[in-house]
């Protein structure tokens, strides 16, 4: 749609802030006027903040005293199809505007001139004489004469110390070029290097083809066992889509597969395409904020905040283990990045392909109704198997005290040590022991600010608190009785299982992958590597290897405690429990080896761990589906999660029990009420936290009955409230 709306110089327009008010500010449209979606800087009070001009100022007050917008930024304005993204996502979480202007605003310096950097480039002149190192420098840019190379990046490739690189562009031999940072993406070519396509693949990256080519919205779950190539389908809707020339995005769970993700795109479309997480640097983020904007990056791979990226033309959405519950996380507004990428995928026209090996529940039921589209590979590439799943009976398992490694396992172990291949130790569990005890009198240590227990981390050699990040050194006496060196760990923890495993298999070259034990992303990526390339035996780790890494040389998987996460009340616990360990299981056998994965459970009658071990998916989502339904909870029914926190308990129970009476505007759309109770976590950093569910019919409209709701009670300041529309547990 063409934008009309122009303000002439003076015209009321009324601006959206980032800041926590709950309505638009009127300016008078600067010199040149300004368009509707132009961001611009405005004074407010004695400060000058970011905004978006929104539509027409209301007015209705002395216009001789409205203030004048200050300038229009240079960057391209909000498009219309952005702004009905901002305001729907508003609606369905329940977050006030200002909160997903700063969502949609995360790059630093967006208006300002872009800042120059110096590049090299090789020159006229002659070096006076030649040594090893200046030689290497000039081949370095002789043979990647096309990239731009700064000092640092320049010295790394050729292997020199930067004076060396300083003596040649004194000599001329090297030059230096002012450049700004905000360089568009090297372009991505559709055709570069794509793969033959087996069968399976071909008609589903062909389904996929045809999706992104109609320019309509349309979801689609692409489910495929782990190693099905997955990947290597919807690259081929990514290059569909830049075909189309509009642009695509990748969302990837975890920024630790961001690395290895690039390096694939790079070989498909013969060039790195734009990324955007938490670890990516201040100039890079606006340099990409930037380019999304003008088009002039193609495809973008990063976190779930890259989905208010201010892109051009966005054809392509893909959530990659869309399962994934790093998905709903809060952000400043608590959103499901998978659902938010259908509903910008709607505002803008775009396809979204969600891709699991596991799909949530959710998804599952919705191509089951048919309101997704579902395409299925079933079968590993090439020759690979999918693992054979076994449980291994604990109960008829002798283990002495503080030892979790059973002697089934230990032989597997062995066994697969002897033909040089590697095996996976899994526990879902990080630090050393989760629970430390004193011996004299049973004091458990916890949190000072959360009801959490405090993790013993050796590596750190530290108690860490896994809900607000609080560490204390490990005390001398227990802080209960007084007790000296009476204080012991309960309970296996990665390290701790890192330390038996050592013991019980001496010779083996172990690798401990746990996000505590990496200072960087760059370290992380070395680890995986060296474990690809199969520098060690035994690889022990957390969630973080269940997603997504590919190790060749992996034919044993042992989960260490398969009933950890049966444990609890959380009703998604089942659905959880099945896709990690089918996740983590999936790593074994991924080339011509066959793969074991053993499960160690006390409980191998329990259904889900038989659904995990027949792989029976189907039946097992039919089941849980049919439970949800029962029950009235998503995805057949809806729910929201109210939270108030304060400090003072007693005043977070009162106006929780006063609000659940309240109830009218919630009676009205028949939803039930269920608490005020304890939240999941009833205390962190120092607040007490008490929740109200709300369950209603799944056409019914929640959000405005839980506005009209709330906006009924007025909240004491020292009062925190949070509605979480989905939970991810209930
Ligand atoms: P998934 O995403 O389903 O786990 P991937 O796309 O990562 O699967 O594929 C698993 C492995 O198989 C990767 O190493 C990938 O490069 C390889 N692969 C998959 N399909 C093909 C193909 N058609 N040709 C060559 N290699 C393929
Ligand atoms: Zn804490």
């Amino acid at each position: 749609m063409v934008e009309l709306s122009f303000f002439d110089e003076g015209d009321l327009v009324a601006v959206l802030t980032a800041q926590p008010l709950d309505r638009l500010l009127d300016y008078k449209a600067p010199e040149g006027g300004c368009q509707t979606g132009a961001f611009v800087e405005v004074p407010l009070g004695p400060r000058k903040v970011l905004g978006v001009v929104w539509g027409k100022g209301a007015g209705g007050f002395d216009l001789s005293k409205a203030r004048s917008v200050i300038r229009v930024l240079d960057v391209a304005p909000m498009r219309e199809e952005m702004r009905a993204f901002l305001a729907r996502a508003a609606d369905y979480t329940l977050t006030p505007m200002p909160a997903m202007l700063r969502l949609a605003t995360r790059a630093p310096g967006l208006g300002d001139p872009p800042s120059m950097r110096k590049i090299l480039r090789l020159g006229q002149g002659e070096p006076d004489r030649m040594t090893d190192a200046r030689r290497r420098v000039m081949e370095v840019l002789r043979e990647y004469g096309g990239l731009a190379f700064t000092l640092r990046e320049l010295s790394e490739m050729a292997g020199v110390s930067s004076p060396v690189i300083k003596g040649l562009i004194k000599q001329g031999v090297v030059v230096e070029e002012d450049t700004p940072r905000d360089m568009p993406y090297p372009s991505l070519q559709p055709e570069f290097d794509g793969k033959d396509l087996n069968d399976d693949q071909a008609e589903a990256a062909n389904q996929l083809r045809n999706a992104v080519a109609t320019g309509h919205y349309g979801t689609t779950l692409l489910k495929g066992v782990t190693g099905s190539g997955k990947t290597e389908v919807y690259l081929e809707a990514v290059a569909e889509c830049l075909k189309q020339g509009r642009q695509a995005l990748v969302l990837l769970p975890e920024i630790a597969l961001t690395a290895e993700f690039l390096a694939r795109v790079e070989e498909r479309f013969g060039a790195r395409p734009a990324e955007w997480h938490s670890g990516v640097t201040m100039t890079e983020r606006r340099r990409c904020w930037r380019m999304v904007g003008q088009g002039a990056a193609q495809l973008v791979v990063g976190a779930r905040s890259s989905l208010y990226l201010p892109f051009r033309d966005l054809g392509l959405i893909v959530v990659d283990e869309e399962h994934d519950s790093s998905y709903k996380q809060e952000d400043g507004a608590l959103y499901s990045a998978r659902d938010m990428s259908v509903l910008r995928a709607t505002c803008c026209s775009a396809q979204v392909i969600l891709a699991s090996a596991t799909p949530s529940l959710e998804s599952w039921a919705n191509a089951e109704t048919g309101k997704y589209q579902r395409l299925d590979l079933t079968s590993r590439f090439g020759v690979a198997e999918m693992p054979d799943m076994r449980a291994i009976d604990m109960r008829a398992e002798t283990l002495s005290s503080n030892r979790w490694i059973s002697g089934t396992l230990k032989k597997e172990v062995s066994a697969r040590l002897e033909l040089n291949e590697q095996a996976l130790l899994f526990i879902n569990r990080r630090g050393y022991a989760p629970t430390t005890i004193c011996r004299a009198c049973g004091h458990q240590i916890g949190c000072d600010q959360c009801d959490a227990r405090m993790v013993e981390h050796r590596f750190l050699k530290r108690l860490v608190c896994h809900q607000c990040g609080e560490t204390k050194p490990m005390p001398e006496k227990c802080p209960n009785c007084e007790a000296e060196g009476r204080l012991a760990p309960v309970g296996p923890g990665v390290e701790r299982l890192a330390e038996e495993t050592a013991e019980v298999f001496p010779d083996a070259r172990i690798a401990v992958l746990s996000s505590d034990l990496f200072g960087s992303a760059r370290a992380l990526k070395e680890k995986i590597e060296l474990i690809a390339e199969g520098g060690a035996d035994i690889i022990i780790g957390t969630q973080l290897v269940a997603k997504g890494h590919n190790f060749p040389h992996l034919t044993l998987v042992g989960v260490i405690d398969a009933d950890l996460g049966l444990q609890g009340s959380d009703l998604r616990a089942a659905e959880r429990t099945f896709q990690l360990m089918r996740q983590v299981s999936g790593r074994a056998g991924r080339t011509e080896k066959q793969g074991v994965a053993l499960l160690q459970t006390y409980q191998p009658e329990h259904p889900v761990i038989c659904a995990i071990l027949s792989g029976d998916e189907e039946g097992f989502w039919r089941a849980e589906a049919r439970e949800r339904e029962a029950t009235g909870v998503p995805p057949y029914g809806r729910l929201a999660g109210i939270v108030l926190s304060s400090p003072d308990v007693q005043q977070v129970f009162d106006l929780a029990g006063e609000m659940a009476r309240q109830d009218a505007p919630l009676r009205a759309i028949n939803a039930q009420i269920y608490g005020p109770a304890p939240a999941p976590i009833a205390r962190i950093r120092g607040r007490h936290r008490v929740r109200l569910l709300v369950k209603c019919e799944k056409g019914a409209p929640l959000q405005k009955a839980l506005a009209a709701w709330v906006a009924q009670f007025k909240l004491p300041s020292a009062i925190r409230l949070s509605i979480d529309i989905d939970p991810q547990s209930f």
